[in-house]
């Protein structure tokens, strides 16, 4: 079990998790970093007593440092104090659960200082998972999923005696709250309408991804990374209740999944004790009151966030890294009430159609290309 831990993104929905499973260990809180939220960055620091605070957002971090005066915590900001936390000696594991791919920096800073990572942050292998990849193997770094379905598939892996037993990945997706519906009906949903979730309490960015199921394309390619895996072997399939995380299949036909209720604290914790399982602050399913578990195949014609992620990965190259920019973008302005629903997923397939980027190797490559696709969305609304 790691008992010192960097918390990137402790702020949001992730990071506040993780600090309750820190809680219930009684592991130590080297650094708690977040965007801009200083009243409850200052909360977790009065109560954690880290070493290090850190806002990116500078103006915001000079105000926390009157706020924390009376404390032993430094207050640090800015790109430069996020690597501060995620490279510290004190840490021997760093949880990345910033949102974004702005999480690439300190997620590659950190594998060069030999730290393990807990992983949520998505956005940041999809954008440079080559990268990020070959830097970790490299440095005998490990990265702990703590995305549910890639918790899910890490925990069944444990009984793979052989890569070449392996047949494919089969990530389950709730659906979302748009599930069934045509694009007609999609036309005019609100953001409230989106950010109901079914199943799962998250982060506003990921609810609306689950929406768009751009989720759903995301965690493909992360999957494909972090199991090294070609997506061709990895199979989508709706599965509205949210208790069969993923599933792997072997060569032989046989199926093995990872159950649970829809709760991040499990995979959390995971990720944290690995390779040891101790009690959760999660309750156990109770399958009496579970009627009935479905599966449907999932809608690429009306969820074109998810035909886009698969277009981007048969691009290859940087198609993937423009696939999430694009998104990153359409998805806030999407919330930001500025273009509708159906819009994210037009602009995220222009987005993979326009560009051509073969260059995958350099963090210079994967920052210009995440750029361009960024203007690319703000020019084309
Ligand atoms: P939230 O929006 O709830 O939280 C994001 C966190 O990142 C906040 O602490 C925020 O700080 C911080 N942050 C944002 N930008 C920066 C920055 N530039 N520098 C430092 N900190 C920053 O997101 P979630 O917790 O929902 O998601 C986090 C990641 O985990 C995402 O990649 C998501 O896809 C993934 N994930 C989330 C799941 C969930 O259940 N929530 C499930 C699986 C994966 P502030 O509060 O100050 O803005
Ligand atoms: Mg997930």
């Amino acid at each position: 079990m790691f008992s010192n831990l960097s918390v990137l993104g402790s702020t949001g929905s992730i990071g506040t998790q993780t600090l309750q499973v820190a809680e219930k260990f009684n592991l130590n809180i080297t650094a708690l970093c977040a965007h801009s939220n200083i009243e409850l960055l200052e909360t977790q620091v009065r109560k954690f007593k880290p070493k290090y605070a850190v806002l990116y957002n500078e103006d915001r971090a000079k105000d926390l440092k009157i706020k924390l005066a009376d404390t032993d915590t430094k207050v640090l900001s800015g790109m430069e104090g996020i690597i501060t936390a995620a490279t510290m000696d004190e840490a021997d594991l760093v949880v990345n659960a910033v949102v974004g791919m702005v999480g690439i920096e300190p997620t590659l800073s950190a594998i060069k200082a030999k730290k393990d990572i807990a992983f949520a942050n998505k956005e940041t292998l999809v954008a440079g998972g080559s990268l990020v990849m070959s830097e970790a193997k490299k440095n005998g770094v490990t990265l702990f999923p703590v995305d549910s379905e890639h918790s899910a598939i890490f925990q069944c892996l444990q009984g793979c005696p052989e890569k070449k037993a392996l047949k494919k990945i089969i990530l389950t997706a709730s659906g979302g709250p748009f599930f069934g519906k045509t694009l007609d009906e999609l036309k005019n949903v609100t953001v409230e309408q989106a950010l109901n979730h079914p199943n799962w309490d998250m982060g506003a960015k990921i609810t609306i991804d689950s929406a768009t199921m751009m989720n759903k394309g995301l965690e493909i390619i992360e999957a494909r990374w972090l199991f090294d895996v070609p997506c061709d072997d990895i199979e989508v399939v709706v599965h509205r209740e949210s208790i069969i995380h993923s599933m792997i299949e072997y060569t032989d036909n046989s199926i093995i999944a990872q159950l649970g209720l829809p709760d991040m604290r499990i995979p959390i914790q995971y990720a944290i004790t690995y390779p040891q399982r101790f009690d959760s602050l999660v309750n156990e399913v109770d399958f009496s009151t579970i009627s009935k578990l479905t599966f449907y195949p999932p809608d690429y014609e009306t969820f074109k966030c998810l035909s886009a992620c698969k277009k981007a990965i048969s691009k290859g190259g940087l198609a993937p890294c423009v696939a999430n920019g694009a998104n990153e973008v359409a998805n806030k302005l999407f919330r930001d009430g500025k273009i509708s629903f159906l819009d994210i997923g037009e602009l995220v397939n222009s987005a993979v159609e326009h560009f051509d980027i073969k260059e995958a190797n350099s963090l210079e490559d994967i920052l210009t290309a995440d750029k361009l696709a960024r203007q690319f969305v703000l020019s084309s609304i």
